[in-house]
C-alpha cells in the first residue's frame, strides 16, 4: 500500500511542501481515509483506500 504521508508532500492548490507530512488516518474497517489539511492555504485533502 502507498502511504500517501511520505509520498505526497506538496499541496497542489499553492504549491506548499510539507516536509512534516502531517496526514492522519483513520479507518471505519472496510476502508483507510488519509486526510491532510496543508498549513499554508487549509486546503483540504483526502485519499481513501478501500480494503479488499
Ligand atoms: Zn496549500
Amino acid at each position: 500500500m502507498r502511504r500517501y504521508e511520505t509520498t505526497d508532500t506538496k499541496c497542489p492548490k499553492c504549491g506548499y511542501v510539507d516536509e512534516e507530512g502531517n496526514w492522519t488516518t483513520r479507518t471505519d474497517g472496510r476502508r483507510i481515509v488519509y486526510h491532510h489539511v496543508c498549513p499554508s492555504c487549509d486546503a483540504d485533502r483526502e485519499h481513501i483506500f478501500r480494503l479488499e
